[in-house]
């Protein structure tokens, strides 16, 4: 894919004054790749370089409710996932952030393959760009709103690409979504948080906790060894102090594992008076493993534990079930047709 839509605004000067035209033309380049508007005069000579670029799509499925995931074929041959969600408050894009995820938390597909390579923030921008055209061929009017980094991969593994992104996508000339309708989602990286509250733009933060003590996380999610919850909090509470951003946590319920009332307590506790907010996201059930999402009554019964114990909390509405939406399974799905 075309270098240029890795170029953050600044990069897009110095590109321009390195193919003999002025800087200050930065702005008509952001408004021809993320705009839609023809190449301005002083761009044309520039015409067979800037030709329009697309992603092949390998597979596209459209759920009842609106949702649409798609496969995209990468030039190098690599399939990824993205996912366009509608809410009534806006549309959001689920961008997939690497081939594969080398975090290997025991519920998710994803990890099942192994990182092959990373995503450019070019083509975290194209899985954007896309999502949105293919909105617009429906409805002129609508637009991706808010962009969450939760497809395959984990972001903080990708940092420096997962940086330009968010300055690429936010910035007024290109697509401009404001960023505090962009969400990072990751595994728990320590250091990679601690860097991230340093950062100049106000991005949303989410860590996937999954379960509130150490014996429980580490079980499932074998990053918690690495960085066990002390750590982990510790650099959530820096986060909170450096920004002060309210942070989620990301809590997959998942039957007879992490979804009784002894944890959702054990979960309060772990996060006492801190400014957060919990998403708890019934298990969404996928082949590769027997993990299963807990009955209404015992998803009902956390959330219930949680209120009462003043932690917010909101239970994820599940979108795309009839089109295999849980992370990783279109993906998946597409390798064992061809293994088979
Ligand atoms: N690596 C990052 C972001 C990608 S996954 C992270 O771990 O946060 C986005 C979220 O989906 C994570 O919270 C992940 O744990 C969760 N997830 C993975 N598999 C799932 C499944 N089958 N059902 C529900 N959530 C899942």
């Amino acid at each position: 894919m075309q270098q240029v839509y890795n170029l953050t605004f600044s990069y897009a000067g110095q590109w321009l004054v390195d193919h003999g035209v002025k800087a200050i033309h930065a702005k008509d380049l952001y408004r021809f790749l993320y705009k839609d508007q023809p190449l301005t005069a002083p761009l044309q000579k520039l015409q067979d370089t800037l030709k329009k670029d697309t992603f092949s799509i390998h597979t596209k499925l459209v759920s009842q409710d609106g949702t649409i995931k798609v496969l995209f074929q990468l030039e190098d041959g690599y399939l990824i996932e993205t996912v366009l969600m509608r809410y009534s408050f806006g549309n959001i894009v689920c961008v997939t952030t690497q081939v594969g995820c080398n975090i290997g938390c025991s519920f998710c597909a994803s990890g099942l393959l192994k990182r092959q390579r990373q995503i450019t923030a070019g083509e975290m921008m194209m899985q954007v760009k896309m999502m949105d055209a293919m909105l617009q061929e429906e409805a002129s009017t609508s637009h991706v709103t808010h962009v969450v980094c939760m497809g395959t991969g984990e972001p903080f593994d990708n940092y420096d690409e997962v940086i330009r992104f968010t300055q690429i996508l936010t910035h007024p000339h290109g697509l401009a979504i404001a960023p505090k309708n962009i969400t990072i989602s990751t595994a728990g990286i320590v250091p990679k948080i601690r860097l991230f509250a340093q950062e100049a733009l106000p991005v949303h933060l989410a860590i996937s906790l999954h379960a509130p003590t150490n014996e429980l996380r580490t079980k499932i999610m074998k990053i918690n060894q690495a960085f066990p919850l002390e750590k982990l909090m510790d650099a959530v509470d820096f986060y909170l102090a450096k920004t002060g951003r309210r942070i989620t946590f990301e809590y997959i319920l998942i039957a007879d594992l992490n979804d009784q009332i002894e944890h959702a307590d054990a979960l309060a506790t772990l996060l006492g008076q801190r400014d957060c907010y919990v998403n708890l996201i019934p298990y969404n059930a996928v082949m590769e493993n027997d993990y299963r999402r807990p009955s209404q009554a015992a998803i009902s019964a956390f959330f219930d534990r949680l209120m009462q114990r003043g932690i917010l909390c909101t239970v994820r509405k599940e979108l795309g079930h009839d089109i295999a939406s849980a992370c990783g399974q279109l993906r998946a799905q597409h390798q064992h047709e061809t293994q088979r």
